[in-house]
């Protein structure tokens, strides 16, 4: 495919999905604004990278560190670099400091290995905490009943801030049935905010994928993460 016919494809695209989340917003009497979406670019080229770059999209998500890096050794200061796949505690020096957030915080061990690597080199990095709010055996992630101590153990954590929480809802063909997977999200962050354990508020909430990121919106979501919308079926 030439560049421009890549870069026209994913132009329309990309309007189609802002129509779209500008419906779901007006349907919920939310702003466009509050929504912000990450381009998820793992079965693309740099060159798909870089197109969603050049359409405005800065948050590039990427799910493993391995088909990641030529992207991002490529056009690293060009965007905002999401890890939104499970992560390995022997991949934290390679995460940390070029991505600055992750999507995947799922247990202590990870959490111990991102703060200290991130105190090494003086910054703060930006999580979510992964909740498998479905319980399905096959996912990663905290069960929902696990998270306040999660969240007590790592309160002290001085280089890792909790920017919200992340889930992604199991793959149905009715987007309708993840409805109550996301509002459960949204509960768990009041849950989480009213408890108090953390100094600050935690404001965001990670969901929506695209076969459902119109319910995640009316659910409350404020990071969607698109990938075959976007970039097209691999
Ligand atoms: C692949 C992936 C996405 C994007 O999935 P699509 O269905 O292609 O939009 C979003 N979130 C995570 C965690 C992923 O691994």
């Amino acid at each position: 495919m030439s560049a421009s016919t890549l870069k026209e494809q994913m132009h329309s695209r990309w309007q189609a999905i802002q129509d779209r989340i500008a419906a779901a917003c007006q349907r919920s009497g939310r702003r466009s604004s509050e929504v912000h979406m990450i381009a998820v670019t793992k079965y693309g080229s740099i060159e798909v990278t870089q197109a969603a770059l050049d359409l405005g999209l800065v948050h590039i998500g990427e799910n493993r560190w391995q088909d990641a890096r030529p992207k991002w050794e490529a056009l690293q200061d060009k965007g905002i670099w999401h890890f939104i796949g499970h992560l390995q505690s022997n991949k934290v020096k390679e995460v940390v400091g070029k991505f600055d957030y992750i999507h995947s915080l799922d247990r202590l061990s990870l959490a111990t290995h991102i703060d200290q690597q991130a105190k090494t080199l003086g910054i703060q990095v930006q999580a979510f905490i992964q909740l498998n709010v479905a319980h399905e055996e096959t996912k990663f992630g905290l069960a929902p009943e696990d998270m306040l101590g999660f969240v007590k153990q790592i309160s002290s954590f001085q280089h890792l801030r909790i920017a919200g929480l992340m889930t992604m809802a199991p793959y149905v063909e009715q987007s309708e049935s993840t409805r109550s997977i996301f509002r459960q999200l949204r509960l768990l962050r009041s849950n989480l905010n009213q408890s108090g354990i953390l100094p600050y508020e935690v404001s965001h909430l990670s969901m929506g994928m695209s076969n459902d990121f119109e319910v995640a919106i009316e659910e409350g979501a404020t990071w969607i993460r698109l990938g075959s919308i976007l970039i097209g079926k691999s």
